[in-house]
């Protein structure tokens, strides 16, 4: 049977080599976003890519409504088969100093970047607490564990998930689901197109700023290594070690 994986936010970015890793070692993939044309274009590049894959799928799904996710992850099941991995890549980011950051841009942050994950992995926790396996997986940020200025709100959504993840860990792995956490650090996605990566770089020990599919790497890493709960992975070049 083939394994299931669904990836939030995979329409591009993080979330689309995420997809793609999953793709590549056999799994059906289930991409959701809001954005639908982005999404369509995601599904046939991913097609071309993988000509043998017969089990990419998508629907539309915001992380911050809980009953869409929940619908939307039913019929990931009920197309694709029982979900084994999810994995949450959707965020956003709305950078400012605290004291200019205007209250909607702190609810958005905080709805999709926080409150979104707490949505995803709830909803698929239930899902796999029936099936006695499976693995959540969530994006945090390395801004969450350092704190970086002008990121103060999103540093707050992402630093909320290393809680998040370690107490779901503790709450669910005797029932065979587990819950890790990857932390990136600069990686060169939409997000980050408008950063001067040349001064970024001089910041890495490793010299260059991360692809998406470095992270993706870890993600499946996580998600496919039996005796790896609550654990947060930085996946940043060493960028940490500078800061
Ligand atoms: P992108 O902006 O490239 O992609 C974000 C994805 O999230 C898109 O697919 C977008 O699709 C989706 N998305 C946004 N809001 C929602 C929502 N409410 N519901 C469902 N899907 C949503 O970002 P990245 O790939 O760079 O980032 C992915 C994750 O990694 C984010 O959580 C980000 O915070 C984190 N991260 C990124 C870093 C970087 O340097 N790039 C560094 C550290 C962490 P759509 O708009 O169609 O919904």
């Amino acid at each position: 049977m083939t394994l299931v994986a669904a990836v939030f936010g995979g329409s591009q970015g993080i979330g689309r080599a995420v997809a793609s890793r999953f793709i590549r070692s056999g799994f059906s993939v289930a991409i959701l976003s809001r954005n639908n044309s982005k999404r369509e274009e995601a599904i046939t590049e991913l097609e071309k890519e993988n000509a043998y894959s017969v089990g990419i799928k998508g629907s539309q799904c915001d992380v911050t409504d809980e009953k869409i996710v929940q619908e939307s992850l039913k019929l990931v099941e009920e197309t694709l088969g029982p979900l084994r991995v999810v994995v949450n890549c959707a965020g956003i980011n709305l950078d400012r100093l605290l004291v200019q950051t205007v209250p909607e841009d702190i609810n958005s942050i905080i709805n999709v970047n926080l409150i979104g994950s707490i949505i995803t992995s709830k909803i698929a926790a239930r899902l796999m607490l029936k099936h006695k396996c499976g693995n959540i997986v969530n994006i945090g940020s390395i801004v969450g564990m350092k704190g970086n200025r002008g990121q103060a709100v999103y540093a707050a959504s992402k630093a909320g998930l290393v809680g998040l993840t370690k107490s779901l860990a503790q709450e669910i792995g005797s029932r065979g689901v587990r819950v890790n956490l990857v932390v990136p650090g600069i990686i060169q996605t939409g997000m980050t197109e408008n950063m001067d990566i040349e001064q970024v770089k001089n910041q890495v020990p490793l010299s260059r700023i991360g692809a998406p599919e470095d992270v993706a790497e870890g993600v499946f890493f996580l998600a496919t290594s039996p005796f790896i709960t609550g654990e947060v992975l930085i996946i940043d070049g060493g960028l940490h070690l500078n800061r």
